[in-house]
């Protein structure tokens, strides 16, 4: 028996808003290809649906094995490239079996294919660090690298490299002008394919769209900047709802929820929302922040709790039992609760759980 869960809270994914956004990348970057990154489950998106809706990329990018071969299992034969590359000899082994394409960011990673022997070659990003100080080898251990790879058997000889940007999102650019510079003189006497941009770069940085481009959380409809994503055109991808299970009145002075810390200025009405940080909606989601019952902007009153929150609706007399609540999406950007709760909107999609009902909408 299944039990009807519309009271709980829903993930509703939209395939139009992924396919219109992903036709935003390539409006705005229309001479690179584009690996659409899908990792961590595609945001909390759903990693199929996901890639199901951005089948028109060029290519997926993930970080984890576990999400390449989901993506193979599935049925999807395009190209998937694994932003970590491989550790280990049987990683290795499936990736190629598999027609994975590795990035390769260490020494270990060259000496585990320089000591392979497969029944085909591997496909290569190499990874230039160009100051994140993350994955890839330094600007001066570059050179030694790309020759090691070239001089590999086991590696095609179509090896492709790409760097990372760390603040292509900040206003002031003297950062990654300087990544640019260090990549195009490392990159200069190649004849390669390269790779820059995430959706930060894609968007403020047009020197980076080289032959790739790299985009996430763009695909999602959410702005890389300290915007909303209606500002570059992008659709909320994800839309995070639940209802209303009680409405209570309360008296002028009354503390509302753990601790108390909100308190009614008059008497008034509270409604409680049937969702909490053990469904991902966090607990650094201060008090005041907005909410969204029905069609009207509300705001969180007090703390949040596991499994409920309490909403301010003293201004809204026909609020009601079951009516529906947004926490982000459609009419809330994502990237205003990020900022309400100290943190960035990619973690916010991420880390809903697995109590929450996803709904995929074509
Ligand atoms: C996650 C990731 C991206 C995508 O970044 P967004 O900011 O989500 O666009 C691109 N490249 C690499 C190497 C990544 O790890």
């Amino acid at each position: 028996m299944t039990f009807d869960s519309s009271f709980g809270p829903r993930a509703i994914i939209s395939g139009a808003a992924l396919r219109h956004n992903l036709a935003v990348v390539r409006r705005r970057a229309p001479r690179s290809k584009v690996m659409a990154v899908i990792k961590a489950n595609a945001y909390g998106h759903g990693v199929v649906p996901a890639a199901r809706a951005l089948i028109g990329a060029d290519a997926f990018g993930v970080a984890r094995l576990s999400e390449a071969l989901a993506l193979r299992e599935q049925g999807f034969g395009q190209a998937v490239v694994l932003l970590e590359g491989v550790f280990t000899r049987d990683e290795l082994d499936v990736a190629v079996a598999q027609n994975l394409e590795l990035v390769v960011h260490t020494q270990e990673q060259l000496a585990l294919l320089h000591a392979w022997r497969g029944s085909r070659q591997a496909h290569v990003w190499l990874k230039v660090d160009t100051g994140m100080n993350r994955l890839g080898f330094r600007v001066e251990a570059f050179a030694d690298a790309w020759r090691s790879l070239r001089e590999c058997t086991s590696v095609a000889n179509s090896v492709r490299v790409m760097t990372h940007l760390a603040s292509a999102d900040e206003q002031d650019g003297a950062f990654t002008q300087s990544q640019l510079e260090k990549f195009a003189a490392v990159t200069k006497d190649l004849k390669i394919e390269r790779s820059i941009a995430n959706s930060a770069g894609l968007l403020a940085w047009p020197q980076a769209q080289v032959e790739w481009v790299r985009p996430g959380l763009m695909l999602y409809g959410i702005s890389p900047f300290a915007d909303d994503g209606s500002r570059h055109d992008l659709r909320p991808a994800m839309t995070l709802a639940t209802r209303l299970i009680a409405i209570r009145d309360v008296k002028q002075g009354e503390g509302v929820g753990y601790a108390g810390t909100w308190r009614a200025a008059r008497d008034g009405r509270i409604g409680i929302a049937a969702v909490g940080y053990g469904d991902g909606y966090p607990r650094q989601v201060l008090s005041g922040s907005p909410v969204r019952v029905g069609e009207s902007e509300a705001k969180l009153a007090g703390r949040v709790s596991m499994d409920m929150i309490a909403i301010d609706v003293s201004n809204m007399p026909h609020a009601s039992v079951g009516d529906s609540v947004t926490l982000w999406g459609d009419g809330l950007p994502v990237e205003r609760i990020a900022r309400c709760a100290g943190t960035i909107p990619y973690e916010l999609v991420c880390g809903i759980s697995q109590r929450v009902a996803v709904e995929h909408r074509p």
